[in-house]
């Protein structure tokens, strides 16, 4: 039987604010000595009294704006009620019935075909601390406690494992791009969980969804659906039927294992939270949040490519982080080429920028400093090949195109004599390529050419070189005397 897929996605995304979501306790815990960003608030104690954190509330908000949610007028916060040591109140302050935001949408293109993906909710709520397990004892950490958590929730709508790698990996490049999160999965700052069913084709009705957690990349997260999904359709085509539960992506092992099964489910007794006032937002304060929006990747990527006339794709790769886009469209408006600049930033420096593992945000090469070497290019001073090496060059030392090409004596030899002697010396050193040509292979220049490119160290002027090698091969004929 074939089967449908069915996958909606809970993603967890803590917010880049200084401070927790509850209190004054600074959120950078990464490398910290445990439980040294901590106070009576987020430890818990009694009588502590939360305060909101208003810039945690601005930047939920600015990602439902950019996820075409529905901002709510008046939200609240809610008590979560569990016991479990990784939250020393006996309960975790989220969201339950009024969240921030609710009812957007983020589309996601695979396989040339464009869907849009619902969004159920965006809402706020405080993380966890961190337990490690050590034998029969446990540590606890809390400087993670009371960090701001953002949750994205996401209809049931996509329906394959590539679809939801697709929308995890766009959904973190808007919430780099607006500057909420860094986004970085290995971190925990992305946790992205996955509920995933399947249901023979066909049928209207949803089958049992299980939900898997525990993958900490784009690639688990296609990887532990494509198994989940099989898993799942094994045990129906063996007539058994799929238990609701947590299951855990096993990196190393690739494989989903049982967590816990929602027979034991919590019932989390939600109730609004007493120690803290209603949220209300007024259309001001939801306008001003709006126009502060920077363009998002893909009205940007749109725009790259009706004004430079890029390909779907080349837009894709610039609109990859903003900064990206940013050092890309400074860089057109100092050199003029949209698609000149296009093909050196997506080719020659993203290489050299992978060789080096940086990001672009740490390019020694400035979009002016690339123009310029560009303008070389244009004007004849030098070959691509050239520029190429002098590009590496640049992005080694950071001197200028112009000084490397006149302290290296790069400068491109267009001129005739001096190109003809080392051609005629090509001719004499390549009998079976001449050959060639004269029996009627005129394309055997082309690998002369690139002789004389190597004999030069790519300094040669490709297009007068072959000129000449032309017209000596002719002469010599006796074909063309000229
Ligand atoms: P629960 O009541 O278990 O929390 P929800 O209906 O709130 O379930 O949905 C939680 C997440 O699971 C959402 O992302 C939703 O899109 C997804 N989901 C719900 N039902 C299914 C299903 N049958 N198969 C796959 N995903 C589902
Ligand atoms: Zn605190
Ligand atoms: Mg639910």
């Amino acid at each position: 039987m074939d089967y449908e897929i069915v996958i909606g996605l809970e993603c967890h995304v803590q917010l880049l604010t200084q401070s927790k979501m509850f209190c004054g306790c600074a959120t950078d815990y990464d490398g910290a000595p445990p439980n040294t960003r901590v106070c009576p608030v987020c430890l818990g104690l009694p009588g502590a009294l939360p305060v909101i954190n208003r810039k945690a509330v601005e930047y939920t908000v600015i990602t439902g704006l950019a996820l075409h949610c529905q901002i709510a007028e008046f939200a609240k916060f809610d008590r979560k009620n569990y016991h479990y040591p990784d939250l020393a109140k006996g309960y975790q302050i989220s969201q339950y019935d009024l969240p921030l935001t609710r009812q957007g949408w983020l589309d996601v293109e695979v396989e040339g075909q464009t869907k849009r993906v619902g969004i159920t909710r965006v809402h706020l709520e405080e993380d966890t601390a961190k337990n490690t397990h050590l034998g029969e004892t446990s540590l606890v950490d809390y400087n993670r406690a009371g960090v701001p958590l953002m949750e994205i929730v996401t209809e049931p709508d996509l329906r394959s494992p590539e679809e939801a790698r697709v929308f995890a990996s766009n959904l973190r490049r808007i919430l780099r791009w607006i500057g909420v999160s860094t986004g970085d999965m290995e971190a925990g700052a992305l946790r992205v969980d996955a509920n995933i069913s399947v249901r023979p084709q066909g049928q209207a009705k949803f089958g049992t969804k299980t939900e898997i957690k525990n993958m900490n990349s784009f690639r688990a997260v296609k990887l532990a659906l494509e198994y989940e999904a099989q898993r799942q359709i094994d045990v129906l085509e063996h007539g058994g039927r799929i238990v609701q539960e947590t299951r855990g992506w096993v990196e190393g092992e690739g494989r989903t294992v049982s967590q816990r099964s929602k027979e034991f489910a919590h019932d989390y007794r939600y109730f609004p939270e007493p120690d803290l006032p209603p949220l209300v937002l007024s259309s001001t304060e939801v306008e001003r949040l709006r126009a502060q929006l920077p363009e998002l990747p893909e009205a940007r990527a749109e725009r790259l490519m009706a004004r430079y006339g890029l390909s779907q794709y080349d837009a894709g790769v610039l609109t990859g982080s903003r900064a990206v886009a940013d050092y890309y469209e400074a860089a057109v408006a100092a050199h003029g080429n949209g698609k000149a600049v296009a093909n050196w930033v997506s080719g020659e420096m993203f290489r050299l920028l992978r060789g080096a593992t940086l990001e672009i945000e740490a390019v020694p090469v400035s979009p002016q400093a690339l123009a310029e070497l560009l303008r070389l290019v244009d004007d004849g001073t030098i070959g691509i090949s050239v520029a190429k090496t002098v590009l590496e060059e640049m992005f080694a030392t950071g001197q200028r195109a112009g000084e490397i090409v006149r302290a290296k004596g790069l400068t491109q030899i267009s001129d005739q004599d001096q190109l003809r002697q080392v051609a005629a010396d090509i001719i004499a050193a390549n009998p079976k390529a001449v050959a060639d040509y004269r029996g009627g292979k005129p394309t055997a220049v082309k690998f002369l050419v690139g002789q004389v490119m190597r004999a030069t160290r790519g300094q040669a002027n490709p297009t007068v070189a072959s000129e000449i090698l032309e017209q000596l091969l002719n002469e010599s004929n006796g074909r063309q005397p000229s």
